[in-house]
């Protein structure tokens, strides 16, 4: 759908330079996704994986984030192999509800209601990022806490329109739990992509 290169600006790599792969394709619908122009692959071009390597090796990026749409649609051998073979770390963002395929460096898994994550894909994750839309969603994001491995950083992240109702539930529930952490979308606070 799109490839730029910008800042991460959640989860645990917020603050690096990182080049964004956007794959178009998404069935998963969530109510609230704020890409919701990816969705339908069939607007967008189609490039190889050799020349959306090319696109990042024209930029200083040491960095490539997949994500979607839903990436995990699509097979990922190629892509992450050839990033990786240009010393390029590869990470993906993903709703887990697709096998994973490729070889990344970070794997962050966002569940989505409308679609469960797989079994498979939760063991895969180095990072948990729930969304939060309403407080309802802390008891949701607890049933993941037993399906993913001990070192896999537990991440709750307000919904961009609903911050001004969440944020302070999550701050309460993080001094509660203090085994998960805030993530923010500083990119939307810097008004960059
Ligand atoms: Fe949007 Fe991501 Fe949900 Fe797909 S999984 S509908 S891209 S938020």
């Amino acid at each position: 759908m799109e490839h730029f290169y910008t800042l991460q600006g959640e989860g645990k790599h917020a603050g690096k330079a990182a080049y964004f792969i956007r794959l178009a394709g998404c069935d998963i619908g969530c109510h609230w996704c704020d890409v919701k122009e990816s969705w339908d692959a069939s607007p967008y071009p189609t490039f190889t994986a050799n020349e959306l390597a090319d696109f990042v090796l024209k930029t200083n990026a040491n960095l490539v984030v997949i994500t979607g749409g839903e990436p995990a649609m699509y097979n990922l051998e190629e892509l992450t192999a050839v990033l990786r073979a240009n010393s390029i770390q590869v990470n993906i963002e993903t709703s887990g509800a697709y096998p994973i395929t490729g070889i990344f460096d970070w794997i962050c898994v966002s569940p989505k209601k409308f679609k469960e994550p797989l079994a498979e894909a939760l063991k895969m994750a180095n990072e948990l990022k729930i969304i939060v839309y309403n407080k309802h969603d802390f008891i949701w994001a607890k049933t993941f806490e037993k399906q993913i491995t001990e070192q896999c950083l537990k991440l709750l992240q307000p919904e961009w329109d609903q911050s001004n109702k969440v944020n302070s539930i999550i701050v309460d529930f993080i001094k509660n739990n203090p085994e998960w952490q805030l993530s923010l979308q500083t990119h939307k606070y810097l008004n960059i992509p």
